[in-house]
């Protein structure tokens, strides 16, 4: 057993390099969820030896020590952290805690979205803002007033008459992920290093010494809490506070919700956790507070957080982790995609192994080098990724990677056009990667979506020469599979079952399958209204395609090429031949300019419909169905647990919410019914 003593000093000093790499450099070089592991251990080993915690220790301070870029900003009152919780435990034990203090659980919550940002403190005199600062050690700040009024959202001046002496406001400033990806393509032309993610780069954007730079890069605010008043109201409520800064023109968070138990909570952090990935900027948690201001008065503060609130922090998305090798996989469009064979990490809920480089030209622009230390990201469904080395753990023995000569597949040349950020596979169908992932890409998900038809049964049947293209799957006689160990009976009856279904996709859908380049679901439902069905698509010319609503001329041509060339036609006549369909019957009755101009957003599954019949339904008519409420949305509809973001937006911005009912009636009747 290690001497705590020992220990404590050298995570003391570990905490205290990678707080100052985060706070005041803004270039972290271990991820969050490792930084929190050395800050437990430490907090473990001092409460197990009280002896050993000092004024200094990092389990008794806010943030780092500020830098000297700036000039220094008292605070009117301590700026905090907060306690983390991590599960349903840790919550009960936080209400616990109050309950020991206040003789009774709190008197309801605030549970609030936890922004993934810097913190800044705006203080207002007479209603007009005089300094912007950040939280730095929670006593002292940096003073970037300068910085911070560029940032549009925050106003200069208070609205309203009856303006308080003073007001002291606590906010989050973020950049939303719309301005972090266009600063990343634009870091990228102009081949500068990439921000690892949104909060790094909003926290280097506030605090520049050139504010032209900070008012380029798109940040915003929302303020969460009111940290001193003199001469304005009095209140009883947290939620209170925060209606009135609203009232004030300050930018407070919407999705604040206040509830009563820590069940209540819990449904709220369950919530929040799944639609994370739908709302536009970065999350890392859920804040919740005791609502009530006399409370949090009797509850106080700990040497580093209030006791009255606490973050729950979602699981890490990101971590870091060591790149054993650089591969490459040729995808149904020949185009060759590096990704990182890793030390297998656990991020985003998953053990992580391999993840994506994206292309070559990312590899350089990234500089990602074999041996490095890298950060490993996986968010929601999307796959992960490499988003870039920490150059600053290289030890020297990395190996810069580039893209092979030659296919590892099919031994065809790999070449990249000039000026082309992705290098391709020449050897056409030949490469048995290609054709793998085309007829993957065919029966997947966003194509024919054929049950029971992933990667292991393509490979399957791609070993034994069962099919060679996608029209193969509808004529190979599936029971051929009864010979192979793992194939019996009842899964080879669920196969055939699920390639006799999918005969009758929507043509839509097959459009979308066969693959055209810059051709999706939305742009193939289009295309097969406008034309019926694919032998008159294949059929038009470019100037016919490009007449169609919404389609302009690059898919056009894309289109034309595709249907030109002649292994084309013999794959859409096989499929025709082997009974799938080729061709939409046009709906009886069906007014085609019904809902022209309209716009619909569906939420949930509304009864009768799958979500692509009911966008079918839409355009059939006309109308467009998008899928995220705007002030241009026509209607929100509604079916069967409706994501709550979506209801609340559409709530915020006017948009009428409509049931399955409804939405039948203006289906029927048009926009008449939606009065
Ligand atoms: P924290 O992130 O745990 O929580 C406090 C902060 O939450 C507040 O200061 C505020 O900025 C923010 N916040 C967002 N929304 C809020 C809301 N609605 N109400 C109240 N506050 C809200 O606090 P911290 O002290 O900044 O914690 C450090 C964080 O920084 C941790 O996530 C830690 O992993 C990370 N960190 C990482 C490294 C690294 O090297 N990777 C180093 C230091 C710190």
């Amino acid at each position: 057993m290690p001497d705590p003593a020992i220990r404590v000093e050298e995570l003391r000093s570990l905490i205290r390099e990678h707080s100052h790499r985060y706070y005041v450099l803004d270039e972290p070089v271990i991820s969050d969820a490792e930084f929190d592991v050395l800050l437990k251990e430490l907090k473990v080993l001092e409460t197990e030896n009280p002896e050993l915690i000092t004024p200094d220790s990092p389990t008794q301070r806010v943030g780092a020590p500020i830098g000297n870029q700036f000039s220094a900003v008292t605070h009117l009152r301590p700026m905090f952290s907060l306690d983390n919780a991590e599960s349903q435990e840790d919550l009960i034990a936080w209400e616990q805690r109050m309950e020991r203090v206040l003789e009774a659980a709190p008197n309801g919550y605030v549970c609030e979205l936890k922004i993934d940002g810097l913190a800044v403190v705006l203080t207002y005199r007479d209603g007009v803002l005089v300094t912007g600062a950040t939280r730095g050690d929670g006593a002292v700040g940096e003073d970037i007033t300068a910085n911070l009024r560029t940032i549009d959202s925050i106003p200069l001046r208070l609205l309203g008459d009856e303006v308080p002496e003073v007001l002291e406001v606590r906010g989050e400033v973020y950049m939303p992920y719309a301005a972090f990806d266009s600063l990343n393509e634009r870091q990228t032309e102009e081949g500068k290093p990439l921000f690892a993610n949104a909060r790094n780069a909003a926290a280097g954007s506030v605090r520049m010494k050139d504010v032209a730079v900070t008012a380029s890069r798109g940040l915003d605010i929302w303020v969460y809490q009111m940290g001193l008043i003199e001469g304005g109201p009095d209140f009883a409520t947290h939620t209170e506070t925060l209606e009135y800064l609203k009232g004030l023109g300050l930018r407070v968070n919407p999705a604040s919700e206040s509830v009563e138990t820590i069940g209540d909570v819990m449904a709220y952090v369950g919530r929040a956790e799944s639609e994370r990935h739908d709302i536009p900027y970065q999350t890392d948690g859920v804040v919740i507070k005791a609502n009530s201001l006399s409370e949090q008065d009797s509850l106080g503060f700990t040497a580093k957080a209030p006791r009255w609130a606490i973050a729950y922090k979602f699981p890490p998305e990101e971590q870091t982790t060591l790149l054993k090798d650089i591969m490459i996989n040729i995808g149904r469009t020949g185009a060759a995609t590096p990704f990182a064979v890793l030390e297998p990490v656990f991020v985003g809920g998953a053990t992580v192994g391999m993840a994506t480089l994206h292309n070559e030209e990312q590899v350089g622009v990234k500089d990602v080098r074999i041996g490095d230390q890298v950060i490993v990201r996986r968010a929601g469904d999307v796959i992960p990724e490499v988003v870039g080395p920490v150059v600053a753990l290289r030890t020297g023995k990395e190996k810069p990677w580039s893209m092979p000569k030659r296919c590892p597949f099919c031994s065809h040349d790999i070449v990249r056009p000039e000026g082309e950020a992705v290098a391709r596979c020449t050897g056409g169908f030949e490469c048995p990667s290609r054709v793998r992932e085309w007829l993957f890409h065919f029966a997947g998900r966003g194509g024919m979506d054929i049950e029971h038809l992933g990667y292991k049964t393509i490979d399957k049947l791609l070993a034994e020469k069962l099919i060679t293209d996608p029209a193969d799957i509808f004529t190979f006689n599936p029971n051929e599979l009864l010979d192979y160990e793992g194939w019996g009976e009842i899964s080879v009856g669920k196969l055939a079952s699920a390639i006799d279904t999918a005969k009758d996709r929507p043509v839509a859908r097959l459009l979308t399958a066969l693959g055209v380049r810059h051709v999706g679901g939305t742009v193939a439902r289009m295309l097969v209204n406008h034309f019926g069905g694919l032998p008159a698509l294949m059929a038009a010319d470019e100037e016919e395609i490009s007449a169609v609503d919404g389609i302009g001329p690059t898919i056009a041509a894309e289109v034309v090429s595709w249907s030109a060339d002649p292994a084309n036609q013999a794959l859409v006549a096989k499929l025709g031949d082997a009974g799938v369909r080729l061709e939409e019957e046009a709906p009886e009755g069906v007014d085609s300019d019904l809902l022209s101009g309209a716009t619909f957003v569906i939420s949930g599954t509304v009864e009768g419909f799958t979500r692509e019949e009911a966008q079918i339904a839409i355009e059939q008519r006309g109308g467009k169905a998008t899928s995220s409420v705007s002030g241009r949305t026509t209607a929100l509809v509604v079916g069967e647990s409706p994501g709550a973001s979506k209801t609340r937006k559409a709530e915020e911005l006017g948009v009428p919410i409509i049931n399955g009912q409804r939405f039948r009636n203006v289906l029927d009747e048009g926009l008449s019914a939606l009065v």
